[in-house]
């Protein structure tokens, strides 16, 4: 059998991303177009970015047509950072709050042994 030629079944004529097609054989045996609709991109994590896990990859539009919780996970910056950004976020706050303490204890240290001086 000739190879069939196929006709983009739209009226946009260009080899675009919007435009791109899949050949299949319909159950009648012709050969057709198949319009694909663009690919996702994954979000990714604001800091490493590496894509995240759980957490679908859709078209803008289709984003808004899901609910939160499937947008989202369960956790401090759950849908924007990685959870091992979200861990070193947190150590590095408590390290940070850990420093500002022992300072104050410092500080009030030096105050009480000039008081005795
Ligand atoms: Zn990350």
């Amino acid at each position: 059998m000739a190879p069939t030629r196929v006709t983009y079944r739209r009226r946009n004529g260009w080899n675009t991303t919007s435009n791109l097609t899949r050949v299949v054989r319909t159950p009648g045996g012709e050969l057709r177009l198949l319009h694909i609709k663009k690919r996702g991109t994954p979000p990714k994590c604001g800091d490493c970015g590496i894509k995240l896990p759980g957490i679908p990859a859709l078209r803008p539009r289709e984003y808004s047509q899901i609910s939160k919780p499937k947008k989202t996970v369960q956790r401090a910056y759950g849908g924007s950072r990685c959870c091992n950004c979200v861990r070193d976020r947190i150590v590095r706050a408590f390290l940070i709050e850990e420093q500002k303490i022992v300072k104050k204890v410092l500080k009030d240290q030096a105050q009480v042994d000039k008081k005795k001086k």
